[in-house]
């Protein structure tokens, strides 16, 4: 038997450890195998955003190459390694994904996400931070020439101005907790 959630199918048919059909889920939060006590947990997994804005309240975003969300916006970033702080792995993201060193990166808030991919279910605690526009750089447009995507994960980039709740209703964001970040960040100013 599948349980689906939302059309998706996060289950086990049988137990991974011993194969026994007899697996329990528990609300798709756990597994409990009666024939040979195998427990799994499926937790919110740690993923992590850097919003980097020019003084004209332009943000720089990705557009994502790859499924979920393919051609939507979204800021650098990704999931937290092993052993790596959030911290390490947002300047991690940054390296890889738009090819900047960033020398520092500020907490902003955190959200919880949901994340899909090949028809998987994740549930996600994103944690984004401020990383500071490199001082050579007048605009993000003019950041956005420099940079090198990593082709894999980015198709390119673009700069939405993050002003008002309607300019961030109008950017196609990937993602629901970028949009409560983006809120977030204006209301406190
Ligand atoms: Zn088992």
């Amino acid at each position: 038997m599948t349980k689906q959630i939302n059309g998706l199918k996060n289950d086990f048919k049988t137990c991974p450890m011993c194969g026994s059909n007899k697996i329990e889920n528990h609300g798709n939060r756990k597994w409990i195998c009666p024939e040979c006590g195998f427990d799994l947990y499926n937790n919110v997994a740690a993923a992590v955003g850097v919003v980097i804005r020019d003084r004209y309240n332009n943000v720089l975003f990705e557009i994502r190459a790859k499924q979920p969300r393919k051609g939507y916006a979204a800021v650098p970033g990704g999931f937290v390694d092993f052993d790596e702080s959030a911290e390490e792995a947002a300047i991690r993201e940054c390296r890889e994904e738009i090819g900047v060193e960033v020398k520092e990166v500020k907490f902003l808030c955190s959200a919880p996400n949901t994340y899909e991919y090949k028809n998987i279910e994740y549930k996600t605690c994103d944690i984004f931070f401020t990383a500071e526009l490199p001082p050579q750089f007048e605009t993000i447009d003019d950041f956005i020439k420099s940079l090198k995507a990593e082709e894999s994960e980015v198709a390119g980039f673009a700069s939405y101005k993050v002003e008002s709740l309607e300019d961030i209703e109008k950017i196609p964001l990937a993602f629901e907790s970028a949009r409560y970040t983006l809120k977030k960040m204006i209301s406190k100013e």
